[in-house]
């Protein structure tokens, strides 16, 4: 069979056919706002009341969503989530952290700490991919780093502070669970990510949620004279948060798109909504992997897995020709983590996404393997 002979109905096409794990799919509605304040807004001074004025309506707007109680702050500066593991060997870990290793992300944190000479070696505990390791509590850590969904295996873990930890830090890289998973703030101490994702806006952001524990280890090493680029300088990026700005220009586009999905969620009923809404697309899914003879859920574990990143292992049917003939009708980013190496599909699930296109996603799958099943 050619595969340009298959061709999707229409009746089966999802509305919008962005299912990447971010760049993610960015609503209509995000797009109009940024258009109706494109004249007043963007190409304005960053210094001046009206982005600041926007650079605030984040802040509050992260700080109703997330329902933080009193002395948490939100933070944010250029550079992404990757960057801001670098701000983190600087500005949190003390001397050691421990790391939970189990794919590409959490593994780049770990190697950031190893790297970095002012530390010690740090903590890996690791666990297969598919699969997450517990924390372990140890008296010499003052730093536990977590990711809450792993972006890469599409494995989902509580976070918990670990018992014993005394006043250790708990770090959770939340970039692909930041609005679509719960966490409970006495849990943790930073909360950072990029909007890419849940918060559907562009890369190059990374905004970070910090309790007063946080707050006072960054003044802690502040004071402590360890040498810290400036744009790497977490006390710095504090203090031009508290004023409503970045160390250096920020994108005007991404604020504005991010601004605009807090006020949708928020609009929506916060975070309960989007969690009833990733929880619906999450369980068809899975459902759907399950009742098929050609695919499972990559990961074992159903506690364990993704409401918001689904992974789903083919058997007998190759995914890049289903990852192929999507493409060509506009349904795109499906494709399985590139170095996880797997004949897999990999499933966003953002808020953003509708469950219903999650549906129809399946029926497009359903009809390709019709198709090309041997
Ligand atoms: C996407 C992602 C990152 C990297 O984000 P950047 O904005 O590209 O730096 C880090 N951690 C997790 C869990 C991610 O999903």
């Amino acid at each position: 069979m050619n595969l340009s002979d298959i061709r999707l109905p229409p009746n089966l096409l999802p509305s919008d056919g962005r299912f990447g794990c971010g760049p993610s799919k960015i609503r209509a509605e995000q797009m109009q706002s940024v258009m109706r304040q494109s004249e007043t807004l963007l190409g304005t001074s960053h210094r001046q009341e009206p982005v600041r004025h926007l650079v605030g309506s984040i802040r509050d707007g992260l700080r109703e969503l997330f329902g933080l109680p009193p002395g948490w702050e939100i933070v944010l500066g250029n550079g992404g989530a990757t960057l801001f593991w670098d701000v983190a060997t600087f500005g949190l870990i003390r001397q050691k952290s421990q790391h939970l290793v189990f794919g590409e992300f959490s593994s780049k944190f770990a190697i950031a700490a190893k790297s970095a000479p002012h530390l010690l070696d740090p903590q890996i505990i690791e666990s297969e991919f598919g699969d997450h390791p517990v924390a372990v509590s140890g008296l010499d850590i003052d730093s536990y780093c977590f990711t809450h969904n792993e972006t890469s295996t599409g494995v989902a873990m509580e976070v918990r502070r670990p018992v014993g930890s005394g006043d250790a830090l708990v770090v959770v890289d939340a970039t692909s669970a930041a609005g679509g998973l719960w966490w409970e703030p006495s849990e943790v101490d930073v909360y950072y990510f990029s909007p890419q994702k849940c918060f559907a806006s562009e890369g190059g952001l990374w905004v970070a949620a910090c309790s007063p524990r946080a707050i006072v280890r960054i003044e802690e090493l502040r004071k402590s004279g360890r040498w810290c680029p400036a744009t790497l300088d977490l006390g710095i990026a504090f203090d031009n948060s508290r004023a409503n700005q970045t160390l250096n220009t920020p994108s005007i586009t991404t604020l504005l798109l991010l601004d605009e999905q807090i006020k949708w969620m928020l609009s929506k009923g916060g975070m309960r909504w989007c969690l009833e809404r990733t929880k619906t697309s999450s369980e068809f899914l899975y459902k759907w992997a399950e009742s098929q003879t050609f695919s499972q859920p990559f990961v074992d574990d159903p506690a364990k897995r993704s409401p918001v990143v689904g992974t789903i292992d083919l058997v007998g049917v190759e995914a890049s020709i289903i990852n192929e003939v999507l493409r060509r009708h506009g349904i795109v980013d499906t494709e399985s983590y590139r170095k996880l190496n797997r004949n897999q599909l990999r499933i966003a699930m953002f808020p953003s996404i509708e469950p219903h296109d999650i549906e129809q996603l399946t029926r497009c799958i359903d009809f390709i393997v019709e198709r090309i099943m041997p």
